[in-house]
């Protein structure tokens, strides 16, 4: 299992289709750094602030290779608040690899942090901007809006509309000229800022010093020099030939690494999905998926260092023959470095500055499908690297679970659930909040709280609590015209999820609310 990718692994990378990186870049190891001391620096995460600053007025650095003067920060000059950061200075905050405050030739200002899984960049305009660590943007945010964007190239965005209380969001899926326009903004304000570690300035803090804080910013912003928004266009293709559709994830897995060893849905019939409709399902070949793995790997090249597990897809990827599920593990397993299941806390991934290192392996499971495996097979998935499994319950209701046509009662679910916790896996479940409206709510509720009360599910395991979406001309918005059923309200829906979510936390569980829309990767 605790197997590191061998040259020759490296090597098959560099084969894939969509290789077109060198693999020189390293981004320095936290705990290397601890032992390659020069008898003044040791940077590792969450250090003093009070060290930190003695350690840069102690060091000397090569003012004219860089062409910069250089000015110590001190909070009451050139310190600049950074939203973004709890409002703290530069120097104040914590987890950098290094970091930089800088005045360009023209007169701006850049505020630099390198994190073991990408680079934040911070205007004076306060702006703040969030590369990969392959040079792509994920993050931009204002001081109204968060935008995101997916590996797809595709985007959301955070608002708070005028008036709504504090904690309140409205989300939205990005244009493509909104995104475009976003990818722009930050590409230039990185071009400067790398223009201005190049030309003259002024370093107005440098962490560890300016030497080292140059020589580990320079390489990450000159990638994204090399991802102009023309460029992550042309990506945007290279992901579609990687990848099939990636619509949903549970939200743990929204910082995972997607591989997908089948495509569509084993049955495809619940009323309220449409998510995998038209696409006929399909377990992949182990070369096929194994030819895939490598494309994902190389797609993502260093940006795989903000990605902290693996979720295997598409829908019910478990739900294929367990013979070769445990080929497709393997293949896995051969590939990357998984802790063994009896590693009680794994490190964070970005502790071991490893590429190729992951936490664990998660999946969606149906309850139907779950029980073609035993407990035996289940945790012989788990030493293979598979560590938590969210099933698709959606209620408690055997009467509602036969209307939505979902092909499993609440007894298969609760058996499937026990075989999972009995060979040792991290287990979630998926409940509809508002499902079959007026007609169901009580026993929608009443059941469910009775089926979370008698499963094995135990405090670390969550119950997703997600709004019903009705898409138009769904099978679902037909059963509820046909029947005549009056739908919840948007605020019976929260009053739903809300009664859900008190008697599920009384029972052990975790409730966490869960939107599915909009969601990009
Ligand atoms: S099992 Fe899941 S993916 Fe398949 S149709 Fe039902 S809800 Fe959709």
């Amino acid at each position: 299992m605790k197997k590191a990718p061998s040259p020759g692994d490296e090597g098959a990378l560099k084969n894939a289709v969509v290789v077109r990186r060198e693999s020189a870049f390293a981004v320095p190891n936290p705990a290397a750094d601890q032992q390659t001391t020069d008898g003044q620096y040791k940077p590792g995460l969450g250090q003093e602030t009070g060290r930190r600053e003695r350690l840069i007025q102690g060091r000397v650095w090569d003012v004219a290779r860089r062409g910069m003067k250089s000015t110590i920060v001190t909070p009451d000059r050139a310190a600049r608040l950074l939203r973004y950061q709890k409002n703290r200075t530069l120097d104040r905050c914590g987890g950098f690899l290094a970091s930089m405050q800088i005045e360009t030739g023209g007169g701006n200002r850049f505020f630099m942090g390198l994190r073991a899984d990408g680079l934040e960049l911070h205007t004076d305009a306060d702006r703040q901007y969030v590369f990969d660590l392959e040079g792509r943007p994920v993050r931009f945010n204002t001081p109204t809006e968060y935008r995101f964007r997916g590996i797809s190239h595709r985007g959301t965005v955070m608002r708070r509309p005028e008036g709504m209380a504090a904690g309140g969001y409205e989300r939205r899926l990005l244009s493509r000229g909104e995104l475009i326009e976003s990818c722009q903004e930050a590409w230039r304000a990185a071009e400067e800022a790398r223009g201005g570690l190049n030309g003259p300035g002024m370093v107005q803090h440098a962490f560890p010093d300016s030497n080292i804080a140059v020589d580990r910013l320079l390489p990450v912003l000159e990638r994204i020099s090399r991802h102009p928004p023309q460029e992550l266009e042309r990506e945007a293709g290279l992901f579609r030939e990687v990848y099939q559709p990636v619509p949903v994830l549970p939200p743990d897995h929204y910082g995972s690494l997607v591989l997908q060893a089948t495509e569509g849905c084993s049955f495809n019939t619940c009323a309220f999905c449409k998510l995998y409709r038209g696409i006929p399902f399909r377990v992949r070949a182990v070369e096929r998926f194994e030819r895939h793995l490598l494309d994902a790997l190389a797609f993502h090249g260093e940006g795989l260092r903000r990605f902290t597990r693996i979720f295997l897809g598409q829908a019910n990827a478990l739900a294929m023959p367990q013979a070769r599920l445990i080929s497709i593990l393997e293949c896995i397993g051969r590939r990357v470095e998984l802790p063994p299941p009896e590693e009680p806390a794994p490190r964070p991934v970005w502790a071991h500055g490893h590429r190729l290192r992951f936490l664990g392996i998660g999946s969606f499971l149906d309850g139907f499908t779950g029980l073609a495996k035993s407990a035996a097979d289940y945790a012989e998935l788990r030493r293979l690297g598979l560590s938590r499994v969210c099933l698709g319950v959606e209620s408690g209701s055997p009467e509602l679970l036969r209307w939505l046509r979902k092909p499993a009662n609440p007894e298969e679910m609760r058996e499937t659930l026990r075989r999972l916790k009995e060979a040792g896996l991290a287990t979630d479940i998926v409940l509809l909040a508002g499902a079959g409206g007026s007609a169901f709510a009580a026993g929608h509720v009443r059941d469910s709280l009775e089926f979370v009360k008698n499963s094995p599910l135990t405090q670390g395991d969550r119950v997703y609590l997600s709004p019903i979406r009705e898409y138009p001309g769904s099978d679902y918005a037909r059963l509820m015209d046909e029947g005549r059923i009056r739908r919840l309200t948007p605020a019976q829906i929260q009053q739903q999820t809300l009664q859900l979510a008190k008697g599920i936390r009384a029972r052990g569980p975790q409730a966490v609310p869960y939107r599915l829309e909009p969601f990009v990767y």
